[in-house]
């Protein structure tokens, strides 16, 4: 039976939560196409990390190695190539990340499969496995199909995919051979360095303000800064408001932003996209205006205003003593 894998990307003692986007599309290309899917985890004291993949797949491979404590493409591209030789599977997924974008040309080169990076959405059909990605700025989507082969690599943007469940069931962990590497290595791993913190950070404030798309320009920005500044709230936004550059990216809210867990969260003009609600999962109050009755974000919400936002901000302010 044809098989799709999912390399498995953890930092620090953590699972990435982008993994758990593959372990859905694997699911996805399991029903629709019938492919075997497996998580592959590699790295030191990664056992628990399997077991954890184990209750989301049938199936986990563990490679387990002092020297893969820390991620170098030279040993971690090693060992996927020692197992794409042995299991060839169909389809092997990575996270569009640091770690999947060094990791994943270079192991195209070596095992020689064709890659595809930075998919929105993967799919099979009769014409063989077809990939979707996002161009010009998000401006067009573009499909691509791969020229036949014996096993394809893609990476996999954060956010593409609901992050899964687990299934309910025990799956199988199989610990794989580690196998020898070329050394000496032309790469050293020095270390972690935190991003430093912008001047604001969203993920601490206990009240957010939020605008989406609905903000419509530039120039309406200081209304709702002046509201979030009369709340004692912050000022945060969805994606378009980032991609507009009309607030800095500190500021978005959502799977390729900040997870935030406010007491309170305002939305405003925001249509409710997964992708920004993944990012408010464990909020407090979460309250959305939005002048479309059937906006999905009204799903969500504690709280549903069907209203102009302008009206509800000057109301606010009213409220609030101007
Ligand atoms: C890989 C990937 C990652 C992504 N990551 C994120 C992310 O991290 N965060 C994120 O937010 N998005 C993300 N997105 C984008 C996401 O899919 C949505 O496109 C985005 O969240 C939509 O933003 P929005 O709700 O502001 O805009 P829209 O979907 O355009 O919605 C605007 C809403 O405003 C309402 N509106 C308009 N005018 C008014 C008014 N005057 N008063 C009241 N309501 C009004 C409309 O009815 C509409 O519902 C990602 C997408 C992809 C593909």
């Amino acid at each position: 039976m044809a098989k799709v894998f999912v390399v498995v990307e953890h930092r620090q003692g953590l699972i990435r939560d982008a993994t758990f986007e593959l372990v859905s599309l694997a699911r996805e290309l399991q029903s629709a196409s019938g492919l075997e899917p497996t998580a592959v985890v590699i790295g030191h004291g990664v056992r628990g990390f399997a077991g954890t993949l184990s209750k989301y797949l049938p199936r986990t491979f563990a490679v387990e190695n002092e020297a893969l404590a820390d991620f170098r493409y030279e040993t971690y591209a090693a060992v996927l190539k020692d197992i794409l030789e042995r299991e060839t599977p169909l389809v092997t997924l990575c996270p569009q990340s640091a770690f999947g974008m060094e990791l994943f040309p270079r192991l195209s080169v070596e095992s020689q499969r064709p890659c595809a990076t930075d998919c929105i959405k993967v799919e099979m059909d009769g014409a063989g496995l077809s990939v979707v990605r996002s161009i010009y700025n998000g401006k067009i989507l573009s499909r691509s199909t791969f020229a036949p082969s014996g096993g394809y690599l893609v990476t996999v943007r954060s956010g593409s995919y609901a992050p899964a469940t687990e299934a309910g069931s025990a799956g199988a962990v199989e610990e794989f051979p580690c196998p020898p590497f070329k050394t000496p290595f032309r790469t050293e791993f020095l270390g972690y360095r935190e991003a430093a913190a912008g001047a604001v950070d969203i993920s601490q404030s206990p009240f957010l303000v939020s605008i989406g798309r609905g903000i419509k320009d530039v120039e309406n920005i200081p209304k709702a800064q002046e509201l979030a500044d009369r709340l004692g709230a912050v000022l945060s936004c969805s994606r378009p408001v980032v991609d507009k550059k009309w607030l800095g990216k500190e500021r978005q809210v959502g799977t390729s932003g900040r997870t935030v867990k406010p007491k309170v969260y305002l939305a405003l003009g925001i249509s409710g996209a997964f992708q920004h609600l993944a990012g408010i999962k464990g909020s407090g109050v979460f309250i959305a205006v939005n002048r479309d009755a059937k906006a999905p974000i009204f799903r969500a919400a504690d709280y549903g205003v069907v209203e102009d936002m302008f009206k509800i901000i000057d109301a606010l302010k009213e409220q609030s003593g101007s």
